[in-house]
């Protein structure tokens, strides 16, 4: 396999496990079920984050820069584990959130200011517009802040999943898969993921569930991932390019937008639980095993195929979407 090495700080447990679901395959008479635990990378309650800061952080530390500045929503798993890598590494951080200060700060947020962090409301505005105004005011201070895109999803935090399809293979037994299926949303994992296949040669299918609608964004969301991996490929010297019809984004499950709970996310929940004794969390991974759990009843995954669920991370938010997820439980 063609691939540079990159150099990285170490913030988590690696490898994480990688198990069978195998009461949630049998109870569904569908398709064996692996599940890749990153939500178990350790990183103060971990998430894949964890593996894409690791890449990050190291470049900020060997820039000299004492500060990081992020952003991301009030309950991002990515500030989260932002904030404690950058306690870890004794870095200034901060966030940019969006929203308005909630009456109590729980879930990630909670996690964030007993990390810490510096939190900057930014209202409507949760994809990182306020960063420049940040960056520039620890600038006047004399600081050498370091910015870190939303969810992470850059070069190197895509290269992250190059490396991760690579620790994941090494678990594997010698049956291949014919599917992973995993939360899309800044689309780091997602364009590391493709670059990883495609450079293990691999057969299998990459399902990203697409989380966010993504309304807004400047450059489709699709895209974004296909211009992002290639421009990761050419940092790690490989010439490998993507086309269009290359990437499976799957916008069926983003129903009311992103971080609305609804009865996908619930059942995927308490089914995860109940047979698995495994805890998703209410925004990303529930809405990605919702997605999961559908193509397996319409008969698009069957009892033919070997899926790996990619679990992402995300748990602390359960805590803040209490109040959603008591109703009808
Ligand atoms: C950020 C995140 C994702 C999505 O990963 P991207 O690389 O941003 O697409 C999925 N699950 C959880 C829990 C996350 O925090």
């Amino acid at each position: 396999m063609q691939n540079r090495y990159l150099p990285k700080v170490d913030l988590g447990f690696f490898p994480t496990p990688l198990i069978k679901l195998s009461k949630l395959s049998s109870a569904l008479g569908g398709p064996e079920i692996l599940m890749k635990r990153d939500d178990m990378t350790g990183l103060a309650l971990g998430g894949n984050k964890t593996r894409k800061l690791e890449y990050l952080l190291h470049d900020a530390t060997s820039k000299g820069c004492d500060a990081v500045i992020t952003a991301g929503a009030a309950q991002s798993n990515h500030c989260r584990q932002t904030a404690a890598a950058a306690a870890l590494l004794q870095l200034e951080c901060h966030l940019a959130l969006g929203g308005d200060p909630p009456e109590t700060a729980n879930g990630n947020l909670l996690l964030d200011n007993l990390l810490g962090a510096q939190i900057h409301w930014a209202g409507a505005k949760r994809k990182g517009e306020t960063i420049p105004e940040i960056f520039e005011r620890l600038r006047a201070q004399g600081k050498k802040p370091y910015v870190i895109p939303y969810g992470g999803s850059n070069e190197l935090g895509a290269y992250a999943f190059v490396n991760a399809l690579q620790e994941l293979e090494a678990q594997l037994d010698t049956t291949q898969l014919s599917h992973i299926v995993f939360a899309s949303s800044s689309g780091g994992t997602h364009a590391g993921l493709m670059l990883g296949k495609a450079l293990l040669q691999k057969a299998y299918t990459l399902v990203g569930i697409n989380i966010d609608k993504g309304d807004s964004d400047a450059v489709p969301f699709d895209r974004f991932i296909l211009d992002l991996a290639d421009r990761t490929a050419e940092l790690i010297g490989s010439t490998v390019k993507f086309h269009g019809d290359e990437i499976h984004l799957e916008a069926n499950y983003v129903g009311d937008g992103y971080g609305v709970v609804g009865e996908l996310e619930k059942e995927a929940l308490e089914i995860t639980a109940r047979y698995e004794g495994i805890l998703l969390d209410p925004v990303y991974t529930a809405r990605a095993m919702g997605g999961l759990l559908d193509m397996i009843r319409a008969g698009v995954l069957t009892s033919e195929d070997r899926v790996l669920f990619w679990h992402t991370g995300g748990t602390p938010s359960l805590f803040a979407y209490a109040e959603k997820l008591n109703k009808g439980m």
